[in-house]
């Protein structure tokens, strides 16, 4: 059986739900209000969206 796309994005948008994170903060640690970089360790604004001390980019 062949599953349209469709339904694969259902799905995924699902998973998307169920672990209740938005994708924006994916990776980032987080430090009080702000976002810490997992890789360099550096503070950002929770407005940003790639760490501007060594590049790290959660998306990546
Ligand atoms: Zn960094």
């Amino acid at each position: 059986m062949a599953s349209s796309p469709t339904d694969a994005d259902d799905a995924f948008d699902q998973f998307l739900t169920d672990r209740g994170h938005s994708v924006e903060e994916v990776g980032w640690e987080q430090e009080y209000n702000k976002k810490q970089c997992p890789d360099c360790g550096g503070l950002h604004d929770s407005s940003a969206s790639s760490c501007t001390v060594c590049g790290w980019d959660p998306r990546l």
